[in-house]
């Protein structure tokens, strides 16, 4: 049993789908769960669509025409025979967002988001299915909900891996004995039987889920780049393709923001010893990265940038010491947020933190720390990751920016900084 995963890059056009389906063609072997993503870009138009309707913007059934169009003409490229049931069965999934966006939003947002949001990968693995069910026989749509069971924490769905394992091992690996099946990533079922999301670019966990519960033999990445690079091209130059990763490098790396896997996607296929391939899918013949339980560490230095961060750096109103007990009030408050940390330091008397920049989520945030504590804040720095640094390797990315914070471990430094010039 082998698990492929596209992402929406994959998928993004007819052409996209052609290829991702010769791929598939090509794979030699018999069983295999296909884990696709939504086509290009539609889960931020969805995002997009959610906020409108949420917002009671008037441009709701423009953007979300858009997105219907988007899906009609990938399919009006695939299938030239206009009668084929995929037309109808697309129009139908997006006739359940019609209704929803019919009502006033009375439901909580998160719920909505999840409901509407999740549309993406029930079309975009249609679509997939019945494209490959014109070229070979045994071909199944399967809907994840069936299998993948969470808690009503929409966005974010928490897996309850004993009922999900269950359920794969019971219903699911019979259907692949004989079937290709083509599933979605990134989404869930609550015991309530609605809907739910794992976080955005959660397609990777929801491959490794099906992995580890079907004890897979391997589990396939497919993506737009070479593998694993030791640094973003957007951002270097000179990257080099990492032939051979451990796990523990690569839950490192993934978890610092190398966005090329999702960081909850290594410990169920860790857990299980289950070899992760990194390929490229216009490539497909071409070695990638093998993430195996390997003991060497990475042959390069690796770095990974993170633009858009905010620093904030809390302080005590009556210059007592930052301690166990206000550490576990202030993160709470993190938790309360959803406010996931990328460097964090303490001192005597503060503790600073970087994250992603969200407006909302800062100003709620801050509002909430205020109450008890001081707080600064920079916003639009820097965060850069490197792992195996050394002197050099710091000096060359810090040319031209001013250090605001530093944290070293043996193997790793990470830096917030920002550019001279702005602050000169
Ligand atoms: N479509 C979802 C997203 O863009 C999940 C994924 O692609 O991994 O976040």
């Amino acid at each position: 049993m082998k698990i492929y995963k596209f992402g929406g890059a994959s998928v993004k056009d007819a052409e996209g789908i052609k290829n991702v389906s010769s791929i598939i063609q090509n794979h030699k072997g018999n069983q295999l769960l296909i884990v696709v993503s939504a086509m290009g870009k539609i889960t931020n138009k969805l995002e997009e669509l959610t906020t409108a309707y949420l917002n009671g913007q008037d441009d709701v059934h423009q953007i979300f025409d858009e997105i219907k169009l988007y899906h009609f003409n990938i399919l009006n490229q695939l299938f030239p025979d206009h009668n084929h049931p995929i037309f109808n069965d697309v129009a139908n999934t997006f006739v359940e967002i019609d209704w929803l966006i019919e009502e006033e939003p009375e439901d909580a947002p998160d719920y909505i988001y999840d409901q509407i949001v999740s549309i993406g990968e029930i079309i975009s693995t249609k679509i997939l299915a019945a494209y490959l069910g014109t070229l070979q026989n045994n071909v199944k749509w399967v809907d994840a909900r069936n299998f993948v069971h969470t808690d009503n924490t929409y966005r974010e769905g928490l897996v309850n891996w004993e009922k999900t394992e269950a359920e794969i091992q019971e219903n699911l690996a019979p259907l692949l004995k004989d079937n290709i099946a083509v599933t979605q990533g990134f989404i869930g079922n609550t015991s309530e039987n609605f809907t739910t999301t794992l976080g955005r670019e959660g397609s990777d966990y929801s491959a490794a889920i099906f992995s580890a519960c079907l004890n897979a033999e391997s589990m396939t990445i497919w993506k737009d780049v070479p593998g694993v690079l030791n640094a973003d091209p957007k951002w270097f130059d000179e990257t080099e393709r990492i032939p051979q990763l451990s796990y523990h490098d690569a839950i490192e790396l993934a978890y610092y923001g190398a966005t090329v896997i999702h960081p909850k996607t290594i410990k169920p296929i860790q857990n299980k010893n289950i070899p992760l391939y990194v390929r490229s899918f216009l490539h497909p013949d071409a070695e990638g990265t093998d993430i195996t339980d390997l003991k060497n560490h990475l042959p390069v230095p690796s770095f990974i940038f993170k633009v858009n961060q905010v620093l904030l750096s809390i302080f005590p109103k009556d210059f007592s010491f930052i301690i166990e007990e206000n550490l576990s009030h202030i993160f709470s408050l993190f938790h309360n947020h959803r406010v996931k940390i990328n460097t964090m330091l303490n001192s005597a008397i503060s503790f600073s933190i970087s994250f992603d920049y969200d407006a909302k989520k800062l100003e709620s945030l801050i509002a909430d720390l205020s109450k008890d504590y001081k707080v600064k804040y920079n916003t639009d720095v820097e965060l850069v990751t490197i792992r195996y640094y050394n002197q050099e390797t710091i000096d060359r990315v810090t040319v031209n920016k001013n250090i605001l914070l530093e944290v070293k471990s043996r193997n790793t430094c990470q830096i917030v900084m920002r550019d001279k010039k702005e602050t000169e």
